[in-house]
């Protein structure tokens, strides 16, 4: 990058030990399809935060009921204490402000489900000098774009795509495949609703369904099979 004669070189003097400024925020976004470990990811950096001496605090959406209410689990079964909230403006006053005034790291687990989430990270980083890391959908089962974890791109400091692995062929998937008829939405389900694909079976997607169905049959078919001829060798 060119430099300017006329540029005027960034003062510094009020970063000096006699003034100390409040530490400056940032915001991480992970993001993926459903099986990606974007909650495992997510969990792993507040554990490494609150390792280093840090205040950490999770959040979670309310909506999601699926493992348990006041912890963030992982599809594996990890668990971590966390605020379950309908609304990112409650955390404040649940947490209470001067614990608030003491927290250096916020994780936001399902951030899709936060309506107000731009907002809140936008503040939390801006004038309160959070570490906020989010993980979440970016797009839907139809691939659109899934609430507003999209709009805290161009906040973000970084962006982490994750990948899961295609239930049909073991490629890397990027997409998350409905395995029912419902259109919501936001219909809120683990594997047997929904299951990571790559571009060329979520293009093909009945064919996917088709294909996944019949090899867990095939898989049960052989090891009834296998069950029976037992006790023969
Ligand atoms: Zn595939």
């Amino acid at each position: 990058m060119a430099s300017s004669k006329n540029s005027i070189p960034f003062d510094r003097s009020s970063d000096s030990p006699q003034s100390p400024a409040r530490s400056t925020g940032e915001i991480h976004v992970i993001v993926g399809p459903m099986f990606a470990g974007k909650t495992t990811a997510l969990l792993r950096r507040i554990k490494s935060e609150r390792d280093s001496g840090r205040n950490v605090a999770m959040i979670k959406s309310s909506k999601d009921t699926r493992y348990a209410i006041d912890s963030v689990v992982t599809h594996d079964g990890v668990k971590f204490p966390c605020w379950a909230l309908p609304d990112l403006s409650l955390f404040r006053e649940n947490y209470g402000h001067d614990s608030y005034e003491k927290l250096d790291v916020i994780g936001i687990d399902e951030a899709q489900f936060f309506d107000d989430l731009y907002d809140f990270c936008c503040k939390a980083a801006d004038n309160d000098g959070k570490t906020v890391i989010i993980a979440g959908l970016d797009g839907d089962y139809l691939r659109r774009n899934f609430g507003s974890v999209l709009h805290i791109i161009p906040l973000a400091d970084t962006v982490t795509k994750l990948t899961a692995r295609c239930e049909v062929c073991g490629k890397r998937a990027f997409f998350t495949w409905r395995k029912t008829q419902q259109t919501q939405t936001e219909l809120i389900g683990g594997a047997d609703v929904y299951m990571p694909v790559c571009r060329y079976h979520y293009v093909n997607g009945q064919a996917a369904m088709e294909a996944a169905r019949s090899f867990r049959e095939c898989r049960k078919v052989k090891s009834d099979s296998l069950m029976e001829e037992a006790p023969i060798v």
